[in-house]
């Protein structure tokens, strides 16, 4: 891992800093690189207009390490609302939940019984939940959560991150519940004995698993999303995918609000199921850093907002 992508992990944890970020103009301008704006109704004006292209979208409010309880209950509530206006407005969209906003920190019980409710609406919706992968503390608890619901709500799907080494036993384990796995790469700082230190191991594993999954697909055991911008990979596994037989939307392919957009369009042109995930919400640092330690390079992209002009 280099040094820029771990000092920024690093930041990414500082209550200090991400007040100063989340209040400063400078950074609000270069977040907006990543997010059509704080308000929900920011994330669903953005998520119609995709919507026109045959993109569909994935919601998420960003927040994480919720320390109240009540708190995790208002984050459940707006989701029910945002399923609700997915269904009133027609748009092609899924929502995406991190268990410690809905307080997995706290009470197990209580996470459980919010992804419950959250779970029955999206089936009585005809959507998708989507559970994120957070910090490697967190994968045994979550990898629980998905069995037990997803037995009995099907339309839930889980992320996974290939830079993790247990990551195969994983996906074997969850193969017999028919999963939808959005996997992706894995955006937090691990130690080498949990995570693959090195990049192109971590880009090996997630080809390699991807075919997994894939093969799974052609039998009908699972629906798999590659949740990458790393667009020679999507190419070399739509091909695959082809060569395997598995048609266009028995896979998917997901990708940030903002990240190679015109790939995503391209991607949809020709025919494969392209689909965005927004965020929004106010608290946005910790995500936010994240996406700048993915791409170093995007820190200029700051620099450049805090310039007058
Ligand atoms: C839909 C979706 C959901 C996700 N959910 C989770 C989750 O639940 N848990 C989790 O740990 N991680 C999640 N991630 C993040 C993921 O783990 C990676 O950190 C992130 O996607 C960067 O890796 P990459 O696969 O895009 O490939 P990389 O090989 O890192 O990047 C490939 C190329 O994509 C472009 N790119 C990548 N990131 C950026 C960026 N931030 N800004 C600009 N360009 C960029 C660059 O051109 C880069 O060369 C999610 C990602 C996506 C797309």
């Amino acid at each position: 891992m280099s040094i820029g992508r771990k000092l920024l992990l690093a930041a990414a944890k500082s209550e200090f800093l991400a007040k100063q970020a989340t209040t400063r103009s400078f950074s609000k301008k270069a977040v907006k690189k990543f997010m059509p704006g704080e308000a929900p109704e920011d994330a669903l004006n953005a998520a119609a207009e995709l919507s026109r292209e045959g993109r569909g979208t994935i919601f998420t409010k960003l927040g994480e390490n919720l320390t109240r309880l009540d708190e995790a209950e208002a984050v459940r509530d707006h989701y029910m609302w945002m399923f609700d206006q997915i269904r009133e407005r027609g748009i092609p969209g899924h929502v995406s939940v991190k268990p410690t906003q809905l307080g997995l920190d706290l009470s197990r019980d209580a996470c459980e019984g919010h992804l419950r409710k959250l779970a029955a609406k999206a089936e009585s919706t005809n959507t998708i939940l989507w559970i994120d992968m957070e910090d490697s503390s967190y994968v045994d608890r979550t990898l629980q959560l998905y069995e037990e619901l997803k037995a009995v709500y099907p339309s839930m799907g889980i992320a996974i991150q290939a830079y993790l080494k247990r990551t195969p036993n994983d996906i074997a384990r969850l193969m017999p519940l028919k999963p939808i796995i959005r996997l992706v790469k894995g955006a937090y700082m691990e130690p080498p004995h949990i995570a693959f230190a090195a990049k192109r191991d971590t880009d090996f594993a997630y080809f390699d698993l991807s075919v997994r999954m894939l093969e799974a697909a052609a039998k009908g055991d699972c629906l798999p999303i590659f949740g990458t911008h790393d667009i020679p990979m999507v190419d070399r596994l739509v091909a695959r995918a082809k060569e395997i037989g598995v048609a266009d939307g028995k896979y998917e392919i997901h990708m940030l609000y903002g990240i190679r957009d015109a790939d995503q369009r391209r991607l949809r042109t020709e025919g494969r199921v392209v689909k965005t995930l927004i965020s929004y919400g106010s608290s946005w640092y910790k995500w936010y850093m994240r996406r700048l330690a993915e791409r170093p390079a995007n820190v200029w992209f700051v620099v450049r907002s805090m310039l007058p002009g």
